[in-house]
C-alpha cells in the first residue's frame, strides 16, 4: 500500500505545482551553482515547505552527480535516505508538528519544556537556542493543535474555550480549519496504517506523511483510544466546514460544528 501523498509527492523542482516563483528561484540558484548558506520556507500547512526542502536537499546531495543539480536521481542512497527522512546529514525539525503540544492539553509548562528539549536534540549541532526553537512554533498553531486534541478527547468545554481564544486572537477561521484537517488526517492515516497491520515506524511515517519518523512514537499513543470510524467522520466534518465557511457560514456555527465533531468522540 502506497499512500497518495507519497505516490504523488514531487521528486524534483520541475514537479512542484503552484509554486512557480520558488521553483524558478531555486532552479536558477542550482543551475548557476550559487547556493545561499540558508533558505527559509514559510507558509501555511500543506503548501509544500517540507517537500521543497527535501527536493533542495536531494539536489545538493545527490551522489550520481558531482555538483548541485536540478535533476537529483532519486535512486542513489543519498536521495533515498532524504526521501525516507533518515539521512544522517539532513535533519528535519518541522517544529509545528513535533513540539508535542498536542500531548499537553492545557497549559502544562513542564511538558512544553521537555518537548522543547527534544526539539533541540533534533536540531543537532545547529546553533539554535531554546527560545529560538520556541519562536519557530507559532503560538496560534500550538493552540490549534491543542484544539485538535481536545476535539479528539471529546472535551466539549475546552473545544469551545480554545475556539473562542483562537478567533479572538485573530486566527483566520480557514487557517484554523486547515490545521485541524492536517492533524486529523495524520491521525487517520496512522490509525489506518496500524489497522492494516503495518508495524515499523518508518512505514507508518510514510503513509501518514509525517516528516520525522520519531513523531510516530507519539502518534501511536495519540490514536490508541480512537476508532478509524470516528477519525474519518471528523475528517469529513472538517472538510465540510472548509467548504461551508467561504460560502458565508457564521463564526458561531463554526464553533457549534466543531462541538458536533467533538461529540462524535464522546461515544466510542
Ligand atoms: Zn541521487
Amino acid at each position: 500500500m502506497k499512500s497518495l501523498p507519497l505516490k504523488y509527492r514531487p521528486q524534483q523542482l520541475e514537479d512542484l505545482v503552484g509554486q512557480e516563483f520558488i521553483k524558478t528561484t531555486l532552479k536558477n540558484a542550482l543551475t548557476a551553482k550559487i547556493i545561499a548558506p540558508a533558505y527559509l520556507f514559510a507558509g501555511p500547512r500543506g503548501t509544500g515547505k517540507t517537500s521543497t526542502a527535501r527536493i533542495m536537499a536531494k539536489s545538493l546531495n545527490c551522489l550520481n552527480v558531482d555538483q548541485p543539480t536540478i535533476e537529483p536521481c532519486g535512486e542513489c542512497s543519498s536521495c533515498r535516505s532524504i526521501e525516507r527522512s533518515n539521512a544522517i546529514d539532513v535533519t528535519e525539525i518541522d517544529a509545528a508538528s513535533h513540539n508535542g503540544v498536542d500531548n499537553a492539553i492545557g497549559n502544562d509548562s513542564e511538558r512544553r519544556n521537555q518537548e522543547l528539549e527534544k526539539l533541540l536534540l533534533y536540531a543537532g549541532d545547529s546553533k539554535l537556542g531554546k527560545s529560538q526553537v520556541a519562536q519557530l512554533v507559532a503560538i496560534n498553531t500550538q493552540t490549534s493543535l491543542q484544539l485538535a486534541s481536545a476535539i479528539k478527547a471529546g472535551q466539549a468545554l475546552l473545544v469551545a474555550q480554545l475556539t473562542q481564544e483562537l478567533l479572538a486572537k485573530g486566527e483566520p477561521p480557514l487557517k484554523l480549519i486547515a490545521t485541524l484537517i492536517t492533524q486529523f488526517r495524520t491521525w487517520l492515516w496512522t490509525k489506518l496504517a496500524l489497522a492494516e497491520g503495518i508495524k515499523t515506524n518508518a512505514e507508518i511515517a510514510q503513509i501518514a506523511n509525517v516528516g520525522n519518523v520519531n513523531r510516530v512514537y507519539y502518534l501511536r499513543q495519540e490514536v490508541a483510544k480512537c476508532s478509524v470510524r470516528n477519525l474519518s467522520r471528523a475528517v469529513v466534518l472538517l472538510y465540510e466546514l472548509q467548504i461551508a465557511y467561504p460560502q458565508g457560514m457564521k463564526v458561531d456555527s463554526l464553533q457549534s460544528r466543531l462541538l458536533i465533531t467533538c461529540q462524535a468522540f464522546q461515544v466510542i
